[in-house]
């Protein structure tokens, strides 16, 4: 048998993705599901972040920059090694020691929270036009942090592969692992914000 839907033919598909909104009757709601839970953990982080705010930030005053300013402040919850280009392991997936590098958040966990964000902004009854997580000054930074991450960690997140590359067993034991970015690509993880 050919299966021709191989790597290499080019077939260009157009997959119309709809999802649709379990339109049940009059059912009980159903429970929460994990996204629906986080998206409400992160529009409480960025309220509790704009309380704080200094000076005091509304959310009808929000623009993208303060979105930006926002996801700034979150790298300093971050856990991902993100090397400068002083570093000897700029580049390398897989340094072969602690570096002295920052800890930022995953471009991948920034991306799916401003997804959520911006779901959640239209939900709590702001309007599209005026979505500050929709800005295009939010698009660009997240795509500057996309770029120089890659660079610096050595990780196309263009391509999604799934390959256990080359050098089977690297283990990185005790010291300052990072651990949990497996294979390669924007590990879409959680922020973690300690509120208090
Ligand atoms: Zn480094």
């Amino acid at each position: 048998m050919d299966s021709s839907s191989g790597a290499g033919g080019e077939a260009p598909m157009s997959t119309t993705t709809t999802s649709a909104p379990s339109a049940g009757g009059g059912e009980s709601t159903p429970p929460p599901s994990r996204y629906e839970s986080q998206k409400r953990r992160d529009w409480n982080t960025f309220q509790q972040y704009l309380r704080n705010h200094k000076p005091p930030l509304t959310l009808a005053r929000c623009s993208g920059a303060h979105v930006i300013e926002f996801l700034k402040y979150l790298d300093q919850f971050g856990k991902t090694k993100v090397h400068v280009t002083g570093c000897p392991y700029f580049g390398q997936p897989n340094p072969p020691a602690p570096c002295a590098c920052p800890l930022k958040q995953a471009w991948g966990s920034l991306d799916a929270l401003i997804g959520r964000l911006r779901a959640a902004y239209e939900e709590n009854g702001g309007r599209p036009e005026s979505n500050p997580f929709g800005a295009k000054a939010v698009r660009i930074y997240l795509r500057e942090v996309r770029e120089s991450q890659a660079k610096a960690r050595g990780i196309p997140y263009e391509k999604k592969k799934r390959k256990r590359a080359s050098s089977g067993a690297v283990t990185t034991g005790g010291g300052g692992g990072e651990g949990s970015s497996r294979g390669g690509g924007g590990d879409g993880g959680e922020i973690t914000v300690p509120l208090n």
